[in-house]
């Protein structure tokens, strides 16, 4: 088992209640289990700022996937609830992304580790605080 660290987001339909799904449909994977949950946070669109606020919320999980493997499942589940992806930093009902996954470092096509953008994002950064002592080195980017 391992732990990684994962940050959702939604700004479409209902934020709130997406995060609530994707929770229970990560925790619902026979391979992954959710062992804390941050609160959720309003923030402003980063990016592209014509667009509605996000509600932004970290989890750390368990899990016996390998990262890659990690990151399918919860592309799966933005899939499974109806991400529409158009434009990059658009609007979405669900964005699942993995912030840190325990003891990896690795740069990819498809994933880096821990995420690119993550030490500089406030909401990402803030929720992961709430659940995580040194926010810094877990997010501390590859070179
Ligand atoms: P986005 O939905 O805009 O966050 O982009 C998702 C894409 O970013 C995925 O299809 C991944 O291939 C890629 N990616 C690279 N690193 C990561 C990561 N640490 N977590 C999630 N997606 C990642």
């Amino acid at each position: 088992m391992a732990r990684a660290w994962l940050s959702l987001g939604a700004n479409i339909g209902d934020p709130r209640g997406q995060l609530v799904e994707a929770v229970s449909r990560l925790d619902a994977h026979a391979d992954i289990t959710v062992v804390q949950q941050s609160s959720v946070l309003t923030t402003k669109p980063w990016g592209k700022t014509d667009q509605p606020d996000f509600a932004n919320m970290a989890l750390a999980i368990e899990t016996s996937l390998a990262p890659i493997d990690l990151l399918d499942a919860v592309l799966g589940i933005e899939r499974a609830m109806g991400r529409v992806r158009k434009e990059v930093w658009g609007p979405r009902l669900i964005d699942i992304d993995i912030i840190a996954y325990e003891g990896v470092r690795m740069k990819s096509e498809r994933l880096t580790l821990p995420h690119p953008y993550a030490h500089e994002r406030d909401f990402v950064l803030v929720p992961l605080g709430e659940i995580v002592e040194d926010v810094t080195a877990l997010v501390a980017p590859t070179d």
